[in-house]
């Protein structure tokens, strides 16, 4: 094998070649396909059995593979370009979609053994738009069950997926399987969904770029839910420019989903080498330390991040200056550390809510037990059918939204979003103190941790979205790229947030930071599982 396979090439590059008919969209897959066979390992399953040594070098990012749709996909491609026709944009580029996006057909399971035998008969709007762009969907990849976590370990199919970097860490969740995939060369592109971070941290714990994009500029049709308010379709990718064609194609209004924004959607890329000459750029202490409540002391407590991220960040913002931006610092970001909590009430009420319709009558798993009525039937289906997950996230929903508790959970947690939603308003207002067109932020507080560190800690766990699950709450755009890398080889995440509907400055901001970065030592690394393939 040489050095630089096809699979390693990016979306832009392959869709390119492709088009001009310098390779085929069927070479650009059976690269990828290679790719997987030598790295990936078994895929995800309900009956793993021990888990061995080799299991434990994998990545094990799928959890279905599809690969002679994705053959017939890739000679359609081929055929339509000898035809002078070119399907779109994304033609012949391989990509991989998160688990929790129906895809007809295809085995939908959302990490869960509750849907282990779903297929679905219709297929997510953004993934429709992906088909439709020409994109060549290799299979469905794993993620923590019903995206409950920041690990991908919670999935109800294992192995559960490794960090490409370093395999006794964590790839990040819960679009762990997307990150891990792209960063290791299989598909140029995943789908993935973002609610409290579940884009961006995996993004930054696996080196790649990940990109939440405003609340409703990408449809959620077909997306099983967990948090309606607060979830987000969005790309993974291995650079911005990647990034910016995949939101363009899945962007925009859809009548199935009427929350999808009618607001037109630019060609993303079309600015993103325009630079970053004039933009001011914002640094928030409160970004830069964790903040939580402490039971046992009853106060809030602080503790530092990691000095390689908050290294990464102001060498980023140094760069950025560099380049003509207006670093913008000690911008007041208070409401940050209420982010978590408020999370905590707000999506478990929501999935409580959403998982009702997972009761073993319509679709879907059902107990084998005979049932002696419908009550039974539904506890047994769900008791059996569901993990600890969300489980645990379906009682706490139930508790702080009932009547007696509502008003000192629920309500009160609506109340503190719009204060956070507050806090960005007054950063961007165009007549405010501060003008911003970005905040720099990192993206996770620390690398990537290690494999069963923190499972079972459903706290600390979600700590880990402490930077990210604001912009969740706020509805804007968020952006996580790589910024460097640790001395332990690991990614350092770095983050941007932006303002409603306006990715395409956060993409113009990214690609400035690759520019400047591109002869860094950190750039030329490659993650660990594909050392020794060259
Ligand atoms: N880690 C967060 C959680 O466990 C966010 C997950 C997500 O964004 N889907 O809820």
């Amino acid at each position: 094998m040489s050095a630089m396979e096809l699979c390693d090439l990016s979306a832009y590059e392959l869709a390119a070649l492709i088009r001009k008919r310098e390779i085929s969209a069927v070479e650009a897959l059976e690269s990828t396909l290679e790719r997987i066979e030598l790295v990936d390992g078994r895929p995800g399953s309900l009956d793993a059995g021990e888990i061995t040594a080799e299991d434990h070098a994998k990545v094990h990012a799928f959890i279905t593979r599809t690969e002679e749709t994705a053959r017939a996909q890739a000679q359609a491609v081929d055929k339509s370009i000898s035809e002078g026709v070119i399907p779109g944009p994304l033609a012949g580029v391989p990509y991989t979609v998160k688990d929790i996006f129906n895809v007809r057909g295809t085995r939908s399971t959302a990490g869960s053994r509750i849907l282990s035998n779903y297929t679905a008969p219709y297929t997510a709007t953004a993934v429709e738009r992906m088909e439709k762009a020409g994109a060549v969907m290799l299979g469905k990849v794993n993620l923590d069950e019903f995206t409950h976590g920041s690990s991908s370990e919670s999935s109800a199919y294992q192995p559960a997926p490794r960090n490409p970097w370093d395999t006794s860490k964590v790839p990040g969740g819960s679009s762990g399987g997307s990150t891990a995939a792209v960063a290791a060369g299989m598909g140029a592109l995943s789908l993935g969904t973002d609610t409290g971070g579940s884009i961006r941290q995996p993004a930054a714990f696996c080196g790649v770029v990940g990109l939440k994009p405003t609340y409703g500029r990408v449809s959620r049709y077909g997306l099983i839910a967990f948090g309606s308010s607060l979830d987000c379709p969005g790309p993974v990718a291995r650079n911005v420019r990647d990034a910016a064609m995949m939101l363009s194609v899945i962007a925009g209004p859809d009548r199935r989903d009427s929350t999808a924004v009618t607001i037109p959607v630019p060609d993303y890329t079309a600015e993103i080498e325009a630079g970053v000459k004039g933009m001011r750029i914002g640094l928030s202490p409160d970004f830069f330390k964790i903040q939580y409540f402490n039971h046992e002391s009853g106060q809030m407590e602080e503790e530092p991040i990691s000095d390689e991220i908050k290294q990464a960040v102001e060498q980023a913002a140094d760069r950025l200056s560099e380049m003509g931006a207006r670093v913008v610092e000690n911008v007041p970001m208070p409401r940050t550390k209420y982010g978590i909590p408020t999370y905590f009430v707000i999506s478990r009420v929501e999935v409580a809510s959403n998982l009702h319709r997972f009761d073993g009558v319509k679709y879907g798993y059902r107990t084998p037990v005979p049932a002696e009525d419908l009550d039974e039937l539904y506890r047994r289906t769900r008791a059996e059918g569901f993990g600890a997950q969300p489980k645990l996230r379906i009682l706490m929903g139930m508790y702080v939204s009932a009547a007696q508790y509502s008003e000192q959970y629920y309500q009160r947690a609506l109340r503190v979003r719009s204060l956070i939603r507050g806090d960005f308003e007054r950063i961007y207002d165009p007549q405010g103190e501060y003008r911003l067109d970005a905040l720099l932020t990192p993206a996770t507080p620390t690398p990537a941790f290690g494999y069963g560190d923190v499972y079972g800690d459903t706290v600390l766990m979600q700590y880990a979205d402490q930077f990210t699950v604001t912009g969740n709450h706020a509805g804007v755009p968020g952006l996580s790229l790589m910024g460097g890398l640790s001395k332990e080889r690991l990614p350092l995440g770095i983050q941007l947030l932006g303002r409603d509907y306006d990715e395409a400055t956060l993409l113009r901001i990214g690609r400035a930071f690759e520019v400047a970065t591109e002869d860094a030592a950190w750039r030329k690394v490659r993650p660990q599982v594909l050392e020794g393939l060259s």
